[in-house]
């Protein structure tokens, strides 16, 4: 019989991104699969798991980190400052 892992269902282990997204509000909606997440509901930013700011500078310590959010260009309420200063960021989309 084969156990099933999470590092499985998903193809293997993979690296963490570097950079995560982050904002200063955030709302709950469903994704393209319909499932309920957490999503900017401002403007995008991309931060380092625990720094204090933004790749562009923000102080951001009690801004949420939204794991499951992917940092890219590719989205309406990117923070471009972000974009340029995260360069090869893979596309926002959630996992
Ligand atoms: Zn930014």
């Amino acid at each position: 019989m084969t156990e099933l892992t999470a590092a499985g269902r998903l193809g293997g282990p993979r690296p963490l991104p570097e950079w995560f997204t982050t904002a200063a509000h955030v709302a709950r909606r469903a994704d393209k699969r319909g499932m309920a997440t957490w999503l900017p509901a401002g403007a995008a930013h991309a931060r380092h798991v625990g720094s204090r700011t933004t790749a562009c500078g923000v102080v951001a310590t009690n801004w949420p980190m939204l794991f499951d959010v992917r940092f890219t260009a590719l989205v309406p309420h990117v923070c471009r400052a972000c974009v340029e200063e995260v360069q090869g960021a893979a596309p926002i989309d959630v996992f």
